[in-house]
């Protein structure tokens, strides 16, 4: 996708990103319908700002159906004061808001996902100028984006976990690794680049990323986000832009840094029925082990089929609901990078 740059994005911001202290406010989307000739959509948006310093955007509700992070960025707006900030903050707990509001991965107005619509398009449909305004107007001015993801309704993670992009060179790789222990969840994944993603806009405009998966399956874990918040706050402080008492004095958990690496290390049902898994998250399973059984109970003299995993790893997120079709990830696998 091409974005037009005689096209100026649409969205205007209620707040003012150049100044110090604490303002929260709305991106409004313009977005004219039936029932609201002249309305807009409401981007909850929140900055605080102390001066030159690292600049961050933190965001969640990218995908809206991924609660745990639209609750952590809610609670850092409310918590942090300026005074403790050197640098700045912003802020979107509901990044896809349309998505977010309908507690969907993807928009009702335009089936757009977020994660899928970078660089985004200002002349394109809502999710596409929320993309471009990330890209171009927030990202462009950020040092580091920190995006919290989860495995929404129909996946499950196990525990925290954080993901990367696997680095460049020798030396991104070590001020990744560095940005990730002091995130310090337990388990880090790197993926490869797909410059459709948010990581990737970042990289496109000079920020590091780090993104979460946590828990999921439409719930929210109490465990899971005080270990994101208490990670969330040590990697602030690390990279020097929050101080004092919100500043953990430990890293919560030491990393493994794990790998993730396409299509060997994911398992897709072939058939629509019923799944049954046949592992559990955490496990370690080899190459061919039984994964999970597919079962017909409208034609129930049919055997059930059995999925198999292609590659060894462990068990690091599998599909929830039970019902499957053609064409659905069931489990995916990771494996220990930097052996
Ligand atoms: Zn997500």
């Amino acid at each position: 996708m091409t974005t037009d740059p005689r096209v100026a994005n649409p969205i205007r911001s209620e707040i003012d990103l150049d100044s110090n202290g604490k303002q929260t406010g709305f991106l409004r989307l313009p977005h004219s319908v039936h029932r609201s000739a002249y309305g807009w959509i409401p981007i909850p948006i929140a900055t605080i700002r102390n001066g030159d310093g690292p600049v961050v955007l933190i965001m969640a509700g990218n995908h809206g159906d991924e609660y745990e992070g639209q609750i952590i960025v809610s609670q850092l707006i409310r918590e942090i004061e300026p005074e403790r900030v050197r640098g700045q903050l912003i802020l979107l707990p509901m990044a896809n808001f349309p998505a977010a509001q309908a507690g969907l991965r993807t928009s009702p107005l335009d089936g757009g996902n977020l994660n899928r619509a970078f660089p985004g398009n200002p002349a394109g449909t809502p999710t596409e100028v929320i993309a471009d305004y990330i890209e171009h107007t927030l990202l462009a001015r950020a040092d580091y984006l920190i995006d919290l993801h989860s495995g929404g309704s129909s996946l499950l993670y196990q525990g925290a976990n954080m993901l990367a992009i696997e680095p460049r060179d020798a030396e991104e790789g070590a001020r990744l690794r560095a940005l990730l222990g002091a995130f310090g969840l337990p388990k880090a994944f790197l993926h490869p680049e797909n410059p459709v993603h948010a990581a990737s806009a970042a990289r496109r405009q000079g920020a590091i990323s780090i993104l979460t998966e946590l828990g999921g399956g439409g719930t929210v874990q109490a465990g899971l986000l005080s270990e994101a918040r208490a990670g969330l706050l040590h990697l602030l402080g690390f990279i020097g832009l929050l101080h004092g008492a919100l500043v953990p004095e430990r890293v919560p958990a030491s990393t493994r840094f794990m790998r993730v690496s396409g299509a060997r290390h994911y398992v897709y049902a072939y058939d629509s029925g019923l799944y049954e898994p046949l592992v559990g998250l955490g496990e370690h399973v080899a190459a061919g082990q039984a994964a999970a059984r597919i079962h017909f109970p409208d034609t129930p003299l049919r055997e059930p089929v059995t999925l198999h995993f292609a590659s060894a790893g462990e068990v690091v997120c599998q599909r929830v609901p039970a019902m499957v079709q053609r064409g659905d990830c069931l489990f995916h696998l990771a494996e220990e990078a930097f052996q």
